[in-house]
């Protein structure tokens, strides 16, 4: 990869906010000052590429940041960039400040509009990985990811205390459409009796099973943590149909929702994205482009976003078994 000089960038926010956004902002934001290359913030996302919310940045405008939740540039859903006309748009305005390179916060969707962005118009651009829900392949965590697991993780800590107090059954919905890194992980980290996740195929039966077994063992109370994508049903319908079957059951429903998006970032998501935002321009600076940086093993990685966002990280098949085993 050849060095080429890097005048200006702009760094945007995308995609579902996640709490460390702020801590990498703020690292590409000062690495750029320090290698002396001029800085924009982007608000809302691509959104704001085409409707021009510029903002030049530097070491000041990003105090005090680092240790908050959400991100100060504003993320969107922008239709409008899937257009030809609208990355045409952003284009222009990307010229006006001579922009040569983009660093794209977000998910495989921000990679994705980022990708098809550059190669229509030679910008160099590089992904960082921002979700909450760990699924992106290139790197081992995504910024958010730890916040988001010790938040699900203290909440489910305080349903159990209210489980043990009165003899229930809850089923506990935590976030992960498509990925359960969040809900196996959690789970584990409270002792759930059972954890639900879009990658097995779980049967209702199995769950049945394992209750029974847990209560012939005397366990009087459990906690059945399900991911958001679970496919054999959300947990509204999952207590429903187990109430059918066990009718003397005290069952309880708590879906954990948004508060696992928010609040300050942990020590781990404030590092990891100050380390990537600093790689990612330095990533830009030597030339790199349509790359993920990532760390894996505890290095700085790219690996090129088609691959990205192609590929998902797979969850550990041993850790499903660690739940079981543990759960006796
Ligand atoms: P999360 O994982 O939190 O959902 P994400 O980055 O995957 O984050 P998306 O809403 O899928 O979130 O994508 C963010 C934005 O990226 C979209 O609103 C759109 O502006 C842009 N984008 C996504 N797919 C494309 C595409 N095929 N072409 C152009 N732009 C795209």
């Amino acid at each position: 990869m050849s060095a080429t000089e890097i005048r200006s960038i702009g760094v945007l926010t995308s995609g579902g906010d996640a709490p460390g956004m702020n801590a990498a902002i703020r690292a590409v934001v000062r690495t750029a000052h320090y290698f002396k290359i001029d800085c924009y913030g982007v608000r809302e996302g691509y959104n704001g590429l085409i409707k021009d919310t510029f903002t030049k940045m530097g070491p000041r405008s990003v105090s005090n940041i680092i240790n908050l939740g959400g991100t100060i540039l504003k993320s969107a859903r922008s239709a409008d960039f899937k257009t030809k006309e609208g990355r045409q748009k952003a284009f222009e305005n990307c010229q006006k400040r001579n922009i040569d390179g983009l660093i794209c916060i977000g998910g495989d969707g921000t990679f994705t509009g980022a990708q098809l962005f550059s190669e229509e118009t030679g910008i160099k651009v590089i992904g960082v990985p921002g979700t909450i829900d760990n699924d992106i392949f290139g790197t081992d965590y995504t910024i958010g990811y730890d916040t988001a697991l010790n938040t699900a993780m203290d909440a489910i800590d305080k349903i159990r205390d209210t489980a043990t107090s009165h003899n229930r059954v809850f089923f506990v919905e935590v976030m992960g459409r498509d990925a359960g890194f969040i809900a196996l992980n959690s789970g584990i980290a409270t002792g759930a009796v059972d954890i639900l996740i879009p990658e097995e195929t779980d049967s209702i039966d199995e769950m049945f099973e394992t209750f029974d077994k847990a209560a012939k063992r005397g366990k009087n109370s459990s906690i059945v943590v399900v991911a958001e994508g679970e496919k054999l049903g959300n947990v509204y319908e999952l207590a429903r149909i187990t109430k059918q079957h066990y009718p003397n059951y005290d069952i309880r429903i708590s879906v954990l929702g948004h508060i696992q998006r928010g609040g300050r970032p942990s020590c781990a998501d404030r590092v990891l994205a100050s380390r990537l935002g600093y790689g990612a321009v330095k990533g830009l600076m030597e030339g790199q482009s349509r790359v993920m940086a990532g760390i894996q093993s505890n290095k700085l990685v790219f690996t090129p976003i088609a691959e990205a966002i192609k590929k998902h990280n797979d969850l550990d098949p041993e850790l499903k078994l660690i739940s079981e085993v543990l759960a006796l």
